[in-house]
C-alpha cells in the first residue's frame, strides 16, 4: 500500500468521483439531497445508475446489491448480477435507475414483528443517496431503507433519518431565534468508538460457547487479569499490529475514517476510533467496521469477538456513541469557547440534552438493551444499568449559576504541570475525564458509553435525537414568542436546571453510594433487557415518536417484541449449548480425571502400603458429587428450557427466560468453574481463560 491519501476512498462512490462522471445538473441536485436532506428527482436516477455501474464495474464489480439493516442488527445483501442477455448469445452489463431506487428482498426473512402477517412479507428497500455508495467483495452496495409495503420501518435506519429530520427542523427553529438565519441545516454527528476482542482462531474453535454464543458460557478466572492494567496503551504485539494495519486499509479504501487503535483495559481487548461524521454515515461506518473486523481477523488467524461481554469477570466491551450537532455552517452546537458563560446557544443546547436525557432516561436504557449488554451494565467496568449525567464542575457551576440568578466568575482554569520545564503546559481539561458516567460531557461533545460493542449505533441515535428535538420544540416554542431571545434563553435554562438536575451526578457511577443516591433522586434503574423494553410501548413513548412522525404505534410495538422475541431466541442458544458442554465434554472431562485419581490412588498403594490416600479419596468423593450436581442441573434446565417454548406472551417468555434459565445456566457454571480450577489441562475439554486472553 502507498500513500494513504492515494488510496482512501478509493472504493467509495464518494463526491469527488460524482463531481467527474455526471452531468453537472445531476451532480448538484444530489448534493442539495444530501446537504439539505431533500428527496432526488427520479428522473436523474437513470444517469446516477449509469454512472454507478460503469465505476463499478471499472473497480472489478460484477453484481449489486441494496445495502441494509434490518432488526437483527448486522447488514442484509442479497446480491444481483449487472448481466442481461443480449444478442447472438452475448451480455451486456445493466443497472437501471429503477433497479438503484428500489429493490424488493422478501420481508419475509428479517424479523418484522406482527407486521409479516399483515403486510405478507412484502417490504421493498429505497435508496439512501445521503450515504455513499461503495464496492466491496466485488459487489457494488448501495445503502438503503427498508420498509414494509405499508411504509412501516422494518429496519434500524428508516427511523434514524427520520429522527435526524426531526431534531433538524426544531434546532432550525433555535439557531434562527440566535439570529443565525443563513443556516440551512443543523445535523447531528457521531463518532463511534468500537472495543472488541481479538483471540486465535484455534482456541476459538475449540469452544462451542464461542461458536454459537460469541462468548464463553464457563471459565474459571485467570491468575492474572486485567487488575495491573498493563494492557492498557501497552505495546501493541506485532501479530495484532498486522491486523490493525490492514484494518485500517481496507477501511480507509472505503473511506472510513479509522483514526486511533490502541489497547484496553482487558487482556486481548482493543479499540477502534474514527473520525466522527454525519449521524447516518457513522452508522453505516460502523457496520463496515465490524463486518471488517471480524474478515481480516481471520485472515490473521485470530477471531474478532464483538460480544458485549465474552469472558466473565474480565472488561466488557462497549461503544461509546459521541454525539453532538452541527449547523451546515460548521458552527458545533455543544463547542463551549472559551467562556462558556457568555455561550447562550451553547447553555441552551446544553440544557436541552439535560432535560432530555432526565425525561427519557427509559428511551436511552431500552435502546442498548440486549442479552449481552445485560452482562456488561453494571459489572463494575461498565455504566451501570441508571442513566445519569456527568457535565463536569465547572459547568455544572455555570449552570446553577444561571438557576440561582447569580454571575458566574468565569474560568478558574486550571494549568497542570508536568513537572518538568520542557513540558510545555498543558490547559486542564475543564471537563475532566469522568469514566463512570453513562452520558459524561467530553468536550464538544457527549459521549453515551451504555451502547453495547456487538449494536449497531442507529437506535441509540434514534432515541438521542427524537428526544433532544422534542426538547428543542418546546424550547423553539417559548424563544419566538419571546421579545429578548438571550434572556428568555436564560429563563429556560434556569427552569430545566430547576426542574431536572436531578440526571447530573459528577460523581463515581459505579459506586453502591450512587445506586442509593440515584433512588432518592428518582432516578431509574432498569436492571435488564426484560425489565426495560416493555416501557417502550409507554404512551409517554408512543406520543414522542408520533408527535415528530419517527415511529407510529404499530413501529413502537414491533421494535419491543422483537427485542424481546430476540433475547429469549439467544437464552435459548445459550441454554442448549451448555447443556450439550457439560452433557458431551465436561462430565466426560471429569470423569477422566476422577479415573486418573481413582489409578494414582491404587498405584500408590500398591508401591507403598498403608500410605494416606486421603487427597486423592477426598477429590474424588468431591469430583463425583460435582458430577451428580451437574447431572441434575442439566436435566432441570433441558426441561426450563421445554416449559419456556411453551410460553406464547413474548414478555413473560423473557422474563422466564431471565429468572429461570439464566439462573440455572449461573449455577452450572459455578460448579464447572470450580473444576475448571482442579481437573488436570490435559483433561478439561477446553482451553482456559489464560490461553483464550493470554496467548495471541
Ligand atoms: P476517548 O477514548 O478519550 O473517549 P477518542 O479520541 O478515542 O476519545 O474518541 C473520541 C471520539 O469522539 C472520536 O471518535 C471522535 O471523532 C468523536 N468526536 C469528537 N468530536 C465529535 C463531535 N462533535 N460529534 C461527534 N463525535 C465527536
Ligand atoms: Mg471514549
Amino acid at each position: 500500500m502507498g500513500n494513504v491519501s492515494e488510496f482512501f476512498g478509493i472504493n467509495v462512490f464518494n463526491d469527488s468521483v460524482m463531481q467527474r462522471m455526471l452531468p453537472n445538473d445531476t451532480y448538484q441536485s444530489i448534493k442539495n439531497a444530501i446537504s439539505q436532506g431533500t428527496s432526488i428527482d427520479s428522473s436523474i436516477a437513470d444517469t446516477v445508475a449509469l454512472a454507478m455501474k460503469n465505476w463499478a464495474i471499472s473497480k472489478g464489480a460484477t453484481h449489486f446489491t441494496h445495502w441494509f439493516q434490518p432488526m437483527t442488527g448486522i447488514t442484509a445483501e442479497k446480491h444481483d448480477s449487472f448481466i442481461s442477455p443480449a444478442e447472438n448469445g452475448s451480455v451486456i452489463m445493466e443497472f437501471s435507475g429503477k433497479e438503484l431506487i428500489k429493490g424488493e428482498p422478501d420481508a419475509s426473512s428479517f424479523p418484522s414483528g406482527g407486521l409479516r402477517a399483515t403486510f405478507e412479507a412484502r417490504g421493498y428497500t429505497a435508496w439512501d443517496p445521503s450515504s455513499y455508495a461503495f464496492v466491496k467483495d466485488g459487489t457494488l452496495c448501495i445503502p438503503t431503507a427498508f420498509c414494509s409495503y405499508g411504509g412501516e420501518a422494518l429496519d434500524q435506519k428508516t427511523p434514524m433519518l427520520r429522527s435526524m429530520e426531526a431534531l433538524n427542523r426544531q434546532a432550525l427553529r433555535i439557531v434562527h431565534c440566535f439570529g443565525m438565519t443563513d443556516v440551512k441545516r443543523v445535523n447531528t454527528t457521531v463518532g463511534p468508538e468500537q472495543e472488541y476482542f481479538l483471540i486465535d482462531k484455534e482456541f476459538y474453535e475449540k469452544r462451542p460457547d464461542l461458536i454459537f454464543c460469541d462468548r464463553t458460557l464457563i471459565g474459571a478466572k485467570p491468575p492474572k487479569g486485567q487488575e495491573m492494567s498493563h494492557h492498557y496503551f501497552g505495546v501493541i504485539k506485532p501479530r495484532v499490529a498486522a491486523f490493525m494495519k490492514e484494518l485500517d486499509e481496507e477501511l480507509w479504501k472505503l473511506g472510513v475514517l479509522a483514526k486511533t487503535e490502541h489497547n484496553e483495559a482487558a487482556p486481548a481487548q482493543h479499540e477502534l476510533a474514527p473520525i466522527f461524521t454525519t449521524t447516518n454515515i457513522a452508522a453505516d461506518h460502523n457496520q463496515l467496521t465490524m463486518e471488517m473486523m471480524k474478515k481480516v481477523a481471520d485472515r490473521h488467524g485470530l477471531v474478532c469477538l464483538l460480544h458485549e461481554k465474552p469472558f466473565a469477570g474480565v472488561n466488557g466491551s462497549g461503544k461509546h456513541n459521541n454525539w453532538s450537532m452541527s449547523t451546515d455552517t460548521g458552527v458545533n452546537l455543544l463547542k463551549q469557547g472559551k467562556n462558556p458563560s457568555d455561550n447562550p446557544l451553547f447553555l441552551l443546547s446544553l440544557a436541552a440534552l439535560i432535560e432530555a436525557v432526565d425525561k427519557h432516561q427509559d428511551l436511552l436504557r431500552i435502546s442498548i438493551a440486549s442479552a449481552g449488554n445485560d452482562h456488561r451494565l453494571g459489572a463494575a467496568e461498565a455504566p451501570p444499568a441508571i442513566v445519569s449525567m456527568f457535565l463536569g464542575e465547572e459547568l455544572t457551576e455555570i449552570l446553577t449559576a444561571v438557576e440561582n440568578g447569580t454571575h458566574h466568575d468565569d474560568l478558574k482554569r486550571v494549568k497542570m504541570s508536568m513537572g518538568a520545564d520542557i513540558i510545555p503546559y498543558i490547559r486542564k481539561d475543564n471537563t475532566d475525564r469522568n469514566r463512570t458516567s453513562p452520558f459524561a460531557f467530553t468536550g464538544n461533545k457527549f459521549e453515551f458509553r451504555m451502547l453495547g460493542s456487538s449494536a449497531s449505533v442507529s437506535d441509540t441515535n434514534t432515541m438521542i435525537n427524537t428526544m433532544v428535538a422534542d426538547v428543542l420544540m418546546g424550547y423553539a416554542d417559548r424563544l419566538e414568542k419571546a421579545e429578548d431571545c438571550i434572556a428568555e434563553a436564560h429563563n429556560i435554562i434556569r427552569d430545566t436546571m430547576k426542574a431536572h438536575k436531578r440526571i447530573i451526578f459528577n460523581g463515581d457511577g459505579y459506586s453502591e453510594e450512587w445506586q442509593k443516591e440515584a433512588e432518592r433522586r428518582g432516578l431509574l434503574n432498569l436492571r435488564s433487557t426484560v425489565d426495560a423494553v416493555p416501557h417502550f410501548k409507554d404512551n409517554k413513548n408512543i406520543e414522542l415518536f408520533e408527535r415528530h412522525g419517527v415511529l407510529n404505534r404499530t413501529e413502537i410495538n414491533i421494535r419491543a417484541d422483537i427485542t424481546l422475541e430476540n433475547y429469549s431466541q439467544i437464552l435459548n442458544i445459550e441454554a442448549q449449548t451448555l447443556i450439550g458442554m457439560v452433557q458431551r465434554d465436561i462430565i466426560p472431562g471429569i470423569g477422566k480425571h476422577i479415573e486418573y485419581l481413582c489409578r494414582l490412588a491404587e498405584g500408590k498403594k500398591k508401591v507403598c502400603e498403608g500410605i494416606d490416600i486421603t487427597t486423592e479419596t477426598d477429590m474424588i468423593k468431591r469430583l463425583s458429587n460435582d458430577t451428580a450436581n451437574l447431572v441434575k442441573l442439566n436435566q432441570k434446565l433441558r426441561q426450563a428450557v421445554k416449559s419456556a417454548e411453551n410460553i406464547s406472551d413474548l414478555e413473560e417468555k423473557a422474563r422466564f427466560y431471565h429468572d429461570e434459565i439464566l439462573s440455572l445456566m449461573e449455577d452450572i457454571r459455578s460448579i464447572t468453574d470450580a473444576a475448571e480450577e482442579v481437573v488436570a489441562t490435559e483433561h478439561w475439554p477446553y482451553p482456559h481463560y489464560s490461553e483464550l486472553l493470554f496467548k495471541i
